[in-house]
């Protein structure tokens, strides 16, 4: 059983010939109108891969906010604990597609911005799960109480440190020494590993410029699939791991992922697959590796299920609806 406290957004998607400058209209296509929200797409991913999820958040008194709850609950996913925020909107992301899938997005966070601490205390205290997952799409300080509610009670803490955080101020450092499990992107592991850097004595090791050092390893590590352990995407994620995390997991895209844990950092290749919508493929991760380590899989084993997850929702279009289930994972996995 797998608890998530987050944010529920409604996606509205153009689709268009070219992104607008500034102060230009471009004409698109058709608009669509999807459930999204990192928290949900998490939860739906967790509940497709076969767990059984609970989400607690916040909607809008409004059109959007019911379509949304109905639509996670139509994934099974237990809803109750989703409620309705009586002075704010529902969540709103506005999302332009470029044809080559490029994308620019802006998100108002309406209700998500709404959900306070004790809600996310109260959310961890009540009931049986194993694990939480929280993204950063709700406030700081709620993620943060219901983090220390969880470890209270014994639950694997995971943060998907998503969107990237703009700054590690005092309630972000305090969060993140709440964590078990991080998982990050590449921009995020940038933005965290550049704040561990500029913080005196953090012992953080020293080349400059995560993205190129990232990038580096990504040719250095993984060569035909072999797993090797680089000085790179392993070697910022156990950088990460003075913040507070026991275990850090970074996603490298169509490179696989990179990992540190107590037993040492690894590589894991991608799936080779067509690419066809990036959207999905880091909540499928995300969902993947929480549910693998929570059931007391190892985070290499765990990170190679959650890369056969994330390579299986950017074979499909959209955020929830390219969601994969344990089958196909299995199926990928077993090749
Ligand atoms: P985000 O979407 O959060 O930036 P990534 O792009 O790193 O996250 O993708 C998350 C995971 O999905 C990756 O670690 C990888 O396992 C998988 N993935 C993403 N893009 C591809 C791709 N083109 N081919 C295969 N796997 C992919």
């Amino acid at each position: 059983r797998l608890l998530v406290v987050g944010s529920l957004n409604m996606d509205l998607t153009v689709t268009v010939p070219r992104l607008p400058e500034c102060g230009e209209t471009v004409l698109g296509g058709d608009a669509a109108r999807t459930p999204g929200g990192k928290g949900a797409n998490q939860a739906v991913a967790a509940r497709r891969l076969g767990a059984e999820v609970r989400m607690v958040g916040l909607v809008g008194d409004d059109v959007f906010g019911d379509q949304l709850r109905e639509a996670i609950a139509a994934e099974g996913v237990d809803v109750a604990g989703v409620e309705t925020a009586a002075d704010a909107a529902t969540g709103l992301a506005m999302i332009m597609v470029r044809s080559d899938g490029e994308n620019a997005i802006a998100v108002a966070p309406g209700a998500n911005a709404a959900l306070g601490p004790d809600t996310a205390r109260d959310a961890a205290g009540g009931g049986a799960e194993k694990a939480l997952l929280l993204q950063l799409e709700i406030p700081v300080d709620a993620c943060e109480a219901a983090a220390a509610e969880a470890r209270r009670r014994g639950m694997l803490v995971v943060l998907n440190a998503a969107p990237s955080p703009r700054a590690v101020d005092a309630r972000m450092a305090r969060l993140l020494r709440l964590v078990d499990l991080l998982i990050v992107n590449e921009g995020e592991a940038a933005a965290l590993y550049q704040a561990l850097r500029r913080s005196p004595g953090s012992g953080a090791p020293g080349h400059d410029g995560v993205h190129d050092g990232l990038h580096d390893g990504v040719h250095a590590g993984v060569q035909d699939g072999v797993q090797a352990p680089g000085r790179d995407g392993a070697a910022v994620a156990e950088a990460l791991r003075s913040l507070g995390p026991d275990r850090v997991v970074v996603t490298l895209g169509a490179d696989g992922a990179a990992g540190a844990g107590p037993d040492g950092t690894f590589r894991v290749a991608a799936f080779p697959v067509t690419a066809v919508d990036a959207v999905g493929a880091g909540d499928a991760f995300c969902a993947a590796l929480a549910i693998a380590v929570a059931d007391g899989t190892s985070l290499p084993a765990a990170a190679r299920r959650a890369c056969a997850a994330g390579a299986l929702a950017v074979t499909r279009r959209g955020a929830q609806g390219s969601l994969p289930r344990a089958a196909d994972v299995d199926a990928l996995l077993a090749g």
